[in-house]
């Protein structure tokens, strides 16, 4: 037989079905793969469940219902000033997963440079690769995750296509600063190149401060395609609605390119999206404050029991630093170890690098009850202090 697709005989499993899995195996606690453990707000299921009966089941429009775009065309305006065209401005979506990949389509020609941030989410560098692109990695650094200005400047040039900036960033929960982002901004203009920014926890910043597109700077707008997520932002992950907002110019593509891989998503789903968006300004602001109150949770406990967690400005998910727990392996055989022994899930952050990965991090999701935070760490302080004579003692194998 022919080979298939090389690169993709290539592609391992993602990190998150690989570690729920282990989870459900040992009946662990899963802060591993980000999703909530409680429902979305019942008016917005209410109104998927009302959509399903009136009549409105078959194929919706390409770009997704009038009603979503019009949201998202709202949403945008509302939040951040941006002005979207709603009929030319906004394609709906089957996740933020599929937006991704439709933007890179939209737009990549093979030989194109393409600018990614490392750490970086996992789907990234499969489809930029696919579509015959040539990753050029920036690596961020803990325990700041400061953009590292020369080094972004050195990776773009005469070939660079574009950058893929997810902000605020999984896994570490960094939020970029404004002179980040004008530093950013400031390359593209010169370097006359695009940005695809993944904001899927773009209402999910904490702190009082706000989430600033790359969109919203100057001269942004007619090179940038944003990319947001119901999943994210209603705690319905499940559902796979995503929706990219940009110029007419560049999402007339995204849709040719959304017409190839999925051509439209659930209409109801859509529809109740719609009524999710129009929430008032209060269901944001206390869905950020809510997420914070159990951020402090799991980040006061884990270092309680040692972990060196890093700052997280934003998104579902908490780094720390298991050094100081004298393990004897690297991060991947850590959250293994600690899926089976103590319990408890969460994610190598090793999975986030193409080479040379730090080895360890490890990321908690927070995005849990508080009672489940709360057993998740007494779990973890029963396992480590069985473990702490000496804590070297704790190896993979045991
Ligand atoms: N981008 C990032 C950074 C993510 O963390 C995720 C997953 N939560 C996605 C994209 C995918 O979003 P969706 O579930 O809407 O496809
Ligand atoms: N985005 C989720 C995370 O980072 C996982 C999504 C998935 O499993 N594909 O945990």
């Amino acid at each position: 037989m022919k080979p298939a697709n090389a690169l993709l005989e290539q592609t391992g499993t993602t990190i998150f079905t690989v570690m729920s899995a282990l989870a459900t195996q040992h009946g662990a606690i899963n802060l591993g793969q980000g999703f909530p453990d409680t429902e979305g707000p019942a008016d917005i299921i209410q109104a998927a469940v009302d959509a399903l009966r009136d009549q409105r089941n078959q194929y919706p429009p390409l770009t997704g219902v009038p009603e979503l775009r019009l949201a998202v065309a709202a949403a945008n305006q509302r939040f951040y000033g941006l002005d979207i065209d709603p009929d030319t401005g906004v394609v709906v979506t089957s996740g933020a997963t599929e937006a991704i990949t439709a933007c890179l389509m939209a737009l990549i020609n093979p030989g194109d440079e393409v600018i990614l941030i490392e750490p970086l989410y996992d789907t990234y560098l499969p489809v930029v690769r696919l579509l015959g692109g040539t990753p050029r990695l920036v690596r961020l650094n803990p325990p700041d995750w400061a953009l590292p200005r020369a080094a972004l400047a050195a990776a773009f040039g005469p070939k660079t296509k574009l950058i893929l900036l997810n902000a605020p960033m999984n896994p570490c929960g960094k939020v970029f600063s404004p002179e980040e982002l004008a530093f950013i901004a400031a390359l593209l203009v010169q370097h006359d190149a695009y940005a695809v920014c993944d904001e899927v926890y773009e209402h999910l910043v904490f702190s009082g401060a706000r989430h600033i597109p790359l969109m919203t700077l100057p001269g942004m707008a007619p090179r940038t395609l944003r990319i947001g997520s119901a999943g994210k932002t209603f705690a319905l992950t499940g559902w796979k609605i995503g929706y990219v907002s940009g110029p007419e110019s560049l999402i007339s593509l995204v849709a040719k390119a959304h017409q190839n891989l999925t051509f439209t998503s659930a209409p109801n789903l859509q529809r109740a999206v719609a009524v999710g968006l129009a929430k008032p300004d209060a269901y944001f602001a206390s869905l950020a404050a809510a997420l914070q109150a159990r951020r402090d949770i799991l980040e006061a406990g884990l270092r309680g029991l040692g972990f060196n967690t890093l700052p997280t400005g934003g998104s579902y998910f908490i780094t720390a630093d298991i050094t100081g727990l004298g393990f004897a392996g690297d991060d991947l055989a850590f959250c293994k170890t600690m899926t089976a022994k103590a319990g408890v899930a969460a994610i190598p952050v090793s999975a986030f690098y193409v080479a040379d990965p730090p080895q360890t991090l490890v990321r908690f999701a927070f995005c849990k009850q508080p009672a489940v935070l709360h057993e998740a760490l007494a779990r973890l302080e029963i396992w480590l202090s069985g473990a702490a004579k000496p804590l070297r003692a704790l190896t993979a194998a045991g």
